[in-house]
């Protein structure tokens, strides 16, 4: 299984873009010893993938010791263990092979580092090249997570990620869910023109500092709709089977949000969708963040959950064919 740690909203910089709204200023906590919990109970589910631990943020070199010690746990555990940054540690060539090496030794296998232009307006693109380059050094597979508004699409910021060697480049198309209280005008989101069919392409569960589980970590979707629960105060299994088997959740898997479409126009919400869309998780933030449309979403589910009920029982109460001779 994969799980994801949002260790802390506390960022030393803070993106316009940011959809959970860290910052210098927060201090939400995710406790170290929930989140040991979780992780010695997330290795003992039964599942078809190897166990992938993440750790975010915020920034989750604020508090080096701690993820130190988090990334050590987790790969005792057997887990694959990751993180991501915004790598503004990353000042000196010395002061990055004192971290990286620590978290090397620690068992990290993979750094992801954020950037975009928002994230650059504070951290200097050398110290995003210093950390990729010093993870690569060290063995540790390094990303780069490209954000990206319609203006840089074919822009010299892309031209740059591009031609960093030794990582692996994920483009990521701003999405419009942005820092609490901003507002970014239209034009600043890539062409939402690729529909929105398909099924949900990669719910991961999810751990806010909070404590609150969600679904995945997509901007816009630390929502209600997307919620799992309290994960501090229920067993992890739990959650599981709500991410396994919640009627929402398994609609998403199996169909995508575009299986709600029928009920929204047939209850007559046509009006609160748009033309279009980025893909199914632009539609599914979208009815996530709209309490109709939400509403809809769950009953559709809720009946879809009833009807699969009652066939099993008509089934159960079906006489059992008689055995011929
Ligand atoms: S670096 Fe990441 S966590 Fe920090 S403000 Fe920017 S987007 Fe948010
Ligand atoms: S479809 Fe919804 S649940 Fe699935 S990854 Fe996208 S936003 Fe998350």
């Amino acid at each position: 299984m994969q799980i994801g740690f949002m260790l802390t909203d506390r960022c030393n910089i803070s993106c316009d873009h940011c959809d959970a709204s860290c910052g210098p200023d927060k201090t939400g906590l995710l406790p170290s010893h929930a989140i040991q919990r979780l992780m010695r109970e997330a290795s003992g589910v039964q599942s078809a993938k190897p166990l992938e631990i993440c750790f975010s943020g915020g920034e989750p070199f604020l508090d080096f010791p701690r993820l130190e010690s988090l990334v050590r746990a987790g790969q005792e555990l057997g887990a694959t263990v990751t993180c991501v940054s915004n790598a503004s540690w990353a000042s000196s060539d010395e002061k990055g092979l004192r971290l990286l090496g620590r978290l090397q030794r620690a068992g990290l296998s993979a750094l992801a580092v954020s950037s975009s232009g928002f994230h650059q307006q504070f951290v200097p693109r050398s110290r995003v090249e210093r950390a990729l380059r010093i993870a690569h050094e060290f063995g540790i597979q390094a990303h780069l997570k490209l954000v990206y508004r319609r203006s840089e699409e074919d822009s010299e910021l892309v031209d740059w990620a591009r031609s960093l060697p030794n990582c692996r480049l994920q483009r990521i198309p701003l999405m419009p869910h942005v820092r609490k209280g901003l507002h970014l005008p239209d034009s600043e989101f890539p062409a939402r023109n690729q529909g929105s069919e398909g099924r949900c392409p990669g719910a991961s569960l999810s751990i806010r500092e909070t404590g609150e589980a969600y679904m995945c970590c997509t901007p816009g979707a630390f929502t209600d709709f997307h919620s799992l629960g309290d994960a501090t105060a229920v067993p992890l299994a739990e959650i599981q089977r709500g991410f396994d088997y919640g009627s929402v959740q398994q609609i998403l898997r199996q169909h995508g949000p575009s299986y709600f479409l029928d009920a929204i126009r047939a209850t007559g919400h046509a009006d609160r969708l748009r033309e279009d869309y980025a893909g199914p998780c632009d539609l599914c933030t979208h009815i996530a963040g709209d309490p109709c449309l939400a509403g809809i979403a769950r009953d559709v589910a809720r009946q879809e959950a009833r009807g699969q009920l009652a066939k099993v029982f008509d089934a159960l109460a079906s006489p059992a064919p008689v055995p011929t001779a």
